[in-house]
C-alpha cells in the first residue's frame, strides 16, 4: 500500500470519528491566536485559555502589548512554563507586527516564520485555522501518531511535514492534523495507546504489531 493509500484509509475512518475538527485554542482575532499559539508550547491548550481569557480582555493587539515590558508580559503568562522566553517572544513579535506589518498577521509561511517565536508549527496554525490555506501541523500528537501509523519514520518535525505534504492532498491536510491531534488525546496516548479500542487498529502499523503480539 502506497503512503497515500494508507493516509485515505485511517482518513476515513477519523472522519467518521471526528466529525468536527477544531482548533482548543480560544481566539477572536489572528493576534490572539498568534499568541495563544506561542503559549502553547509545552502546555496545555486548556492551560492556555485559562490564562488568555484574563489576558485578552485587556491586552490583545500587538500595539498593546509591544508597550508592555518583557516582565510584565512574563508574569501574566508565568503558569504555561518557559514564561521568559515566551513573553520576550512575544514582546518582540508584536513589535515586529507593528513595525514591520502595520499590525496586521501576515498570511504566508515565509512572514510568520520571520515573526520572533513563531516557527513551522506555529506558521501553519495561522495559515490553517485562519487563512483557510493548506498546512500541516506536527505538534508532539501528530509527531507521534503519523509515526505509529506508518505515515513517516521521520522524527523532526519539519521533516515529517515536508514529507506528509507529498501525499496528503492539500484540502485535507489541515483537518487531518486536527485530528491526529484529537486521537492522540482521547485513544493513542503517548504512554499507553489503547489499539485494543482502536478503530485504526487493522489499518494503522504499530495497532497491527501490538494486537498480533497480544
Ligand atoms: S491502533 Fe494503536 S497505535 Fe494505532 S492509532 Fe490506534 S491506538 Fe494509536
Amino acid at each position: 500500500m502506497t503512503k497515500k493509500e494508507l493516509f485515505f484509509k485511517l482518513k476515513e475512518k477519523l472522519d467518521t470519528l471526528y466529525e468536527n475538527p477544531h482548533c482548543t485554542l480560544d481566539y477572536t482575532t489572528p493576534f490572539e491566536l498568534l499568541v495563544a499559539t506561542i503559549l502553547s508550547a509545552q502546555c496545555t491548550d486548556a492551560r492556555v485559555n485559562i490564562v488568555t481569557k484574563t489576558i485578552f480582555p485587556t491586552y490583545n493587539t500587538p500595539e498593546a502589548f509591544a508597550k508592555l515590558s518583557e516582565a510584565e508580559i512574563a508574569k501574566m503568562i508565568q503558569s504555561t512554563g518557559f514564561y521568559k522566553n515566551k513573553a520576550k517572544n512575544i514582546r518582540n513579535c508584536a513589535a515586529m507586527l507593528v513595525e514591520e506589518y502595520d499590525g496586521i498577521v501576515p498570511d504566508t509561511m515565509e512572514e510568520l516564520t520571520k515573526l520572533a517565536g513563531v516557527g513551522r508549527k506555529t506558521a501553519s496554525v495561522i495559515l490553517g485555522e485562519i487563512y483557510k490555506k493548506p498546512a500541516i501541523v506536527i505538534d508532539t500528537h501528530a509527531k507521534r501518531l503519523a509515526n505509529r501509523m506508518g505515515l513517516t519514520r521521520q522524527t523532526d518535525p519539519v521533516k515529517i511535514e515536508l514529507e506528509l505534504a507529498k501525499f496528503i492532498p492539500r484540502e485535507f491536510q489541515f483537518d487531518f492534523c486536527h485530528r491526529l491531534v484529537a486521537h492522540g488525546r482521547a485513544v493513542c496516548k503517548a504512554q499507553k495507546p489503547d489499539c485494543q479500542g482502536c478503530i485504526l487498529h487493522d489499518t494503522c502499523k504499530y495497532g497491527q504489531k501490538a494486537l498480533k503480539k497480544g
